[in-house]
């Protein structure tokens, strides 16, 4: 799908001004960078659907760098001042969950739901967050039955004789629809009427897909009655039906990690737009909008290949959701991002230097003040070009290098901190980084630096030197600051 997602765009210094713009994205089914103006009259309300994990075991960071990009884009629209619906579903019903179930020796329930708790948690360690709506598809087999039937009244789809119905290509373009409305097929090349029943896909391949599969013996009991026969619903209609039940027949926005492009998404239009359940000329969804893969050495993160990372494994070797989440919006959402430890240690630098300009500020900070115009607007311009968050990191960088300057020449009123601190509060709103503060030392060093303290009040400044050295074993030394003294990282 690489071919259909245009080059990056590299980040810049952003402060010059520029007219004032509205946000644009780029839109997969028109291929073409977009102004985004919602369905909503009063241009206020926006609906999302983001595919969701499918919690047969631990999501990996280029899973998450998808989710982390919904987050950015929701954050901002909600910056934008709209008022966004956010739904990311569940997928718990899928062959590799009924697998991984049965190896284990425990239901597909059990599975499912230990795997989405260590799914949210993970999801909160990176600062996303929480949809409106998390719906699982096993919670929405009603809606999807439905649908099906929907599809089976008006000949779009058919039941085999092993009681699993399938979606007909054929027929839906017969009926004067379009398949291939987010990438270009050849007809020609295609197998059509050869049916697949399997949830994934071989890329080149290309056939009937199926809506309802029927139970085999290997289904256990995760199995439920439908007009067809007992079975479990496919993969792309989970996610029509609950889209549609949540957000409306149409929306406004369908995101996904690049690999969903084809064929989950031009099967969800097949379905959603096969039922016909649009105000007539409204398209199932307005915008499509993509993330590009999260590679290792240039290659796809993926479990198939073994080359990923789960949250946990970075977390183990002592990286925090928060660098974690900075690595995952260094690069622009369509630009691919190349995963290396080295670009973690990278981001805890420069996270250091953000939060040591924000603290400064926040000890100079003086009465309220508006946030400080030019920022905000550079950060805004910034993301209003199809999310360029590498221009956002660049004004926020560039932000910081001139507060140090002046902060090293005396020259920030108790004023202009807050009015910096203010727009800070603003772009943290949509980057979501936070500021590190104080209480975030663990305990144990909070600890020593009182220690520390008690002992210089006592005059014992051997045990207070003799503490000092501690802390700096652990990494920590201590700052002096007009507040007090306080620790930070080496
Ligand atoms: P899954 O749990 O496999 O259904 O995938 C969840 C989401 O992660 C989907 O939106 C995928 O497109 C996305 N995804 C999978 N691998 C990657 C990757 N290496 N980089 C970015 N997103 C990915
Ligand atoms: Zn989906």
């Amino acid at each position: 799908m690489q071919a259909v997602l245009k080059a990056p765009r590299q980040g810049g210094n952003q402060w010059k001004r520029l007219p004032k713009m509205a946000l644009r994205l780029f839109n997969t089914r028109t291929r073409s960078v977009e102004e985004f103006i919602p369905r909503d009259p009063a241009g206020k309300k926006v609906g999302i659907y983001c595919c969701g994990p499918t919690v047969h075991n631990y999501a990996h960071i280029g899973n998450f760098r998808t989710f982390v990009f919904a987050d950015l884009l929701r954050r901002y629209l909600g910056f934008r001042g709209y008022e966004v619906r956010h739904v990311m579903n569940i997928t718990d019903v899928e062959d590799k969950i009924i697998g991984a179930a049965r190896a284990s020796g425990i239901t597909a329930q059990e599975h499912t739901l230990r795997y989405e708790k260590a799914f949210f948690e993970d999801f909160n360690a990176l600062k996303c967050l929480p949809p409106d709506e998390s719906p699982r598809a096993t919670e929405f087999i009603e809606p999807i039955v439905e649908l099906i039937g929907k599809l089976v009244d008006r000949g779009l789809a058919y039941r085999a004789t092993d009681g699993s119905v399938y979606f007909s290509i054929e027929k839906y373009r017969k009926a004067g629809h379009q398949y291939g409305q987010l990438v270009n097929l050849n007809f020609d090349q295609m197998r059509v009427g050869e049916r697949v029943s399997a949830d994934e896909y071989d890329k080149e391949s290309f056939a009937d897909f199926a809506l309802w599969k029927a139970q085999v013996p290997d289904d256990g009991s995760v199995t439920w009655p439908s007009p067809w026969g007992s079975g479990r619903p496919g993969w792309h209609i989970e996610c029509s039906a609950m889209s549609m039940r949540l957000l409306g027949a149409s929306f406004d926005m369908h995101l996904g990690g690049e690999d969903l492009v084809f064929p989950h998404h031009e099967d969800e239009i097949a379905q959603s737009e096969g039922a016909g359940l649009q105000e007539p000329g409204q398209p199932f969804v307005k915008y499509w909008v993509h993330a590009s893969h999260l590679l290792v050495e240039g290659k796809k993160m993926s479990k198939s290949l073994g080359n990923f990372y789960t949250l946990r494994d970075l977390q183990a070797k002592g990286f925090d959701g928060r660098e974690i989440r900075y690595v995952l919006l260094s690069a622009n959402y369509r630009a691919s991002l190349n995963f290396t430890l080295e670009s973690l240690n990278g981001a805890r630098t420069a996270l250091a230097r953000l939060d040591e300009c924000l603290g400064k500020l926040e000890e100079l900070r003086g009465g309220e003040t508006a946030p400080a115009p030019d920022l905000l607007d550079a950060f805004r311009q910034a993301m209003d070009d199809d999310l360029n968050i590498s221009a956002a990191w660049g004004c926020v960088f560039d932000w910081v290098r001139e507060a140090n300057r002046r902060l090293s020449e005396n020259a920030v009123s108790p004023e202009q901190a807050s009015a910096w601190l203010a727009a800070w509060a603003g772009i943290d709103s949509v980057l979501g980084i936070g500021v590190k503060r104080d209480s975030e030392a663990p305990a144990e060093i909070v600890a020593l630096l009182e220690a520390r303290q008690a002992a210089r009040k006592a005059r014992d400044f051997q045990r207070a030197d003799a503490i000092r050295d501690e802390l700096k074993a652990a990494g920590w030394v201590i700052e002096d600051t007009p507040k007090g003294p306080r620790p930070k990282r080496i």
